[in-house]
């Protein structure tokens, strides 16, 4: 579920005063080199170089703010949830645990174990393409307190090279598509970065698909195909990521991290009581840009351009490119932890013949039919299926221009 803009344009108020109890005041620096060529209106911007606000006369952050409190909410739903005695109080932690499990357990009964149910998966699988859609964060690497750090280990990267050898495999990722290159640096494998809004890939790939579209060479001169359907909001994200930079730098942990056509604001290692003013931030930046629009993951809030396009559409997108969109032959797998993958899982689901599996130690709502707990059974789950498909060469069919 998205989060859209549909305010007028606003202009940010540089000296709108912000702080909650336990977050530090605010001291906004605002460069005047970010004034705006988007905002729908002659004015230009012109905001001081730094206004530092006095401690004293900061006010509570207006946390009636009711789009603020929709996405605070939302996101601390992300969480894992604390469960309460039928009394109203909160339970000691080993109930906590217990309780959690048991909700797991029920959880699982309408979201089986991919792994469990593989033999059963398999049949459906049987002459079949398949095509192999992974999520990075969270699903190929663990969730670490730094985004930058979010290492996918050696044996997870040889497994996503040996699935990349018998299926046609991408990457869809809310990171940029460089980000997450320089995190995988597998060649043969196609990045949709930014929700999808970037995608690349082999013209030719080591498993004999061949992709269409814009075509180009790579920094090593490889053959490669691309696709960036929201290349003309590249300045615009570049704007927007200084803004929020600057306001950001006044809230104790807060990170942005520019995914070239998707800004992200990172909350995992800012203290809730700062969630607030930090939210409000994005909000009054967001309302100047009334051509982007806001979504949730997990401890973040991302910032891209308002267009038709996600994860789901990346895979719709990747399968068309590589000729496998309409066959019923085709059998496409996406794997995903986050509320952003949740589009690919319904675009997978009204497809029919697919398998959507979200990654998640926790019960969450979610359109995934099948489910993995982490990385580890992520990494099970894909050596499994490169096992079955070396016993089963039979199974697969052929590239379409070969049919
Ligand atoms: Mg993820």
């Amino acid at each position: 579920m998205a989060w859209r803009s549909n305010h007028q344009a606003v202009y940010p108020d540089p000296s709108l005063p912000f702080s909650s109890p336990g977050c530090p005041s605010a001291s906004l620096s605002i460069s005047s080199t970010t004034a705006s060529s988007y905002p729908p209106s002659s004015r230009t911007l012109t905001f001081s170089k730094s206004i530092p606000i006095p401690s004293k006369k900061i006010e509570a952050c207006n946390t009636q703010n009711k789009e603020v409190l929709g996405w605070l909410d939302a996101m601390k739903a992300q969480s894992p949830p604390r469960f309460e005695s039928y009394m109203g109080g909160v339970l000691d932690p080993k109930a906590q645990e217990a309780a959690a499990v048991a909700q797991y357990s029920a959880w699982r009964e309408n979201h089986p174990s991919a792994l469990e149910m593989f033999d059963e998966l398999m049949e459906e699988a049987a002459g079949k393409q398949i095509v192999v859609f992974l999520d990075y964060d969270g699903t190929l690497s663990p969730i670490v307190e730094d985004p930058d750090r979010a290492y996918m280990s050696d044996l997870m990267r040889a497994t996503v090279k040996e699935v990349a050898t018998h299926f046609p495999t991408a990457i869809i990722s809310g990171r940029g598509r460089e980000k997450v290159y320089d995190f995988v640096q597998l060649a043969e494998l196609y990045y949709a970065g930014s929700h999808g809004m970037d995608i690349m890939g082999p013209a030719e790939g080591c498993n004999g698909f061949k992709a269409t579209g814009t075509r180009a060479k790579d920094k090593k001169g490889n053959e490669v195909v691309f696709f960036q359907p929201a290349s003309k909001f590249l300045p615009m994200m570049d704007e927007v990521c200084k803004l929020l930079e600057d306001k950001a730098q006044s809230i104790p942990g807060a990170k942005i991290e520019h995914n070239k056509y998707c800004v992200t604001i990172h909350f995992r290692r800012v203290k809730e009581e700062c969630w607030g003013p930090l939210a409000e931030q994005v909000e009054i930046v967001l309302k100047s840009y009334p051509e982007l629009q806001l979504t949730l993951g997990r401890k973040v809030l991302e910032i891209r351009p308002a267009i038709e396009w996600d994860k789901g559409k990346a895979v719709e997108f990747l399968l068309k490119s590589l000729g496998l969109e309409d066959v019923d032959d085709v059998l496409p797998v996406y794997l995903g932890d986050d509320r952003t993958d949740e589009d690919a899982f319904m675009a997978l689901n009204d497809r029919g013949k697919a398998f959507s599996i979200l990654v998640s130690t926790v019960a969450k709502s979610t359109n995934a039919l099948y489910s993995l707990r982490d990385p580890s059974e992520v990494m099970t789950f894909l050596q499994t299926l490169v096992r079955w498909r070396e016993g089963h060469p039979q199974s697969l069919c052929k590239p379409a221009d070969e049919r």
